[in-house]
């Protein structure tokens, strides 16, 4: 397809396949676990990676990430671990960024050990804190930006060409922002990765991941992945396949609602704090103004000391107190009681996330609905 098409015609022309048999307008869904293999190139396997439903997703990823290649997988875990062995063995070191998902979390503080992998969190997001958790036998650079919950931003581009000068892979988790938002292999990331499951998916409706990169990181990948067997399920990529068809829709309306909401929250006397790239108080806002094509639909905000956070939760009539984030309609979680409820209050604090945090994923609804709400629930 030509580099000139825009986004939206990408999201939902890109890979389809073309129904010869009946001429039906969307791609078919080919269940078959089982293909040929005299006189075949290809033999076509679901944990293969190659159905021809998984390969529409693949080739959907790959131009909106402006990747060579990309791989569609069960989860986004599955993405991310799959990924992260592909690169890693024995004796390796990886640096990651200090705040991460929980999952990739708990996947390097359960996991690495066994197998032999070490690794180091960085003290800040600055370069700098990447630079010096380098060791001689560091093979990756984990980041991820926008990130969860405070909305920090790492910069991309300093992250990458310092991984590139030191040759060491860099990866990063691109969940929050969603293609449509920020496309780091631009700035120089080898490697980009999603929970499918967020924006991506964006209904609430289903679990997947994937990956983007170059034909040989895919390749290696690949590999790795049909060792592991995270594949994703055709019925899966057909869903996936129609949500994607509005990702730059859905997204132009997660930016516009997300910017408003986060302004008009700022008004509000209960509410002492707000953390959103897009407002210009923002500490990293000049860095994500540079590096993003949209600010993104997540956002964070602090409740004045007077509100019982979940008291407030309970008085939301249309937002819904819900883990996940990232689908149509707008939902919130209190950090400290989901994501972050491991940690110690110290822990807590000394990342910056109080007890009167939440977390808003600020869905597609009309924005004047999601502020009332908001507003309404403030005032006991
Ligand atoms: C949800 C999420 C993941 C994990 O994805 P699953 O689809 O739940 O496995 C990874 N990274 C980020 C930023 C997420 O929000």
């Amino acid at each position: 397809m030509k580099e000139s098409r825009g986004k939206h015609t990408v999201c939902i022309h890109e890979g389809e396949i073309h129904d010869e048999q009946f001429g039906g307008a969307i791609s078919p869904i080919f269940l078959a676990s089982s293909y040929p293999f005299i006189d075949q190139d290809e033999k076509r396997y679901p944990r293969y990676f190659n159905t021809p439903n998984q390969e529409v997703i693949a080739k959907k990823i790959a131009a909106l990430e402006k990747a060579e290649a990309a791989l569609p997988f069960s989860s986004g875990m599955a993405a991310i671990s799959t990924t992260l062995l592909s690169f890693l063995k024995q004796g390796d070191h990886a640096v990651f960024q200090n705040e991460i998902y929980g999952g990739s979390f708990n996947l390097i503080h359960k996991e690495f050990q066994n197998y032999g992998i070490e690794f180091t969190l960085t003290r800040g997001i600055e370069v700098q804190d990447f630079e010096e958790a380098i060791r001689p036998n560091t093979r990756v650079i984990y980041i991820e930006t926008p990130s969860n919950p405070l909305l920090s931003i790492t910069d991309i581009k300093s992250v990458a060409d310092l991984a590139r000068s030191r040759g060491i892979i860099s990866v990063i988790d691109n969940t929050f922002a969603s293609p449509v938002n920020q496309t780091p292999i631009d700035l120089g990331i080898d490697i980009s990765l999603h929970s499918a499951t967020k924006y991506l998916g964006g209904h609430s409706d289903l679990c997947a991941g994937a990956v983007a990169g170059s034909e040989e990181h895919i390749e290696k990948i690949l590999h790795k992945g049909r060792n592991l067997g995270g594949s994703l399920s055709d019925f899966t990529c057909y869903m996936l396949e129609r949500s994607i068809k509005t990702l730059g829709l859905r997204i132009e309306k997660h930016n516009e609602n997300a910017g408003y909401v986060a302004e008009q929250l700022e008004l509000q006397k209960g509410v002492t704090k707000v953390f959103y790239p897009g407002l210009e108080n923002h500490k990293n806002h000049d860095l994500a103004r540079s590096q993003m094509h949209g600010f993104g639909g997540m956002l964070s905000f602090e409740l004045h000391a007077s509100i019982d956070a979940k008291a407030y939760q309970k008085r939301l009539k249309m937002i819904k107190p819900a883990m996940s984030l990232a689908g149509v309609e707008s939902t919130v979680i209190q950090p400290s009681l989901t994501s972050h409820a491991l940690m110690t209050p110290e822990e807590r604090s000394k990342q910056g996330i109080s007890d009167q945090l939440l977390r808003l994923s600020v869905g597609i609804e009309n924005k004047e609905d999601i502020i009332e709400d908001l507003i309404q629930a403030l005032e006991v």
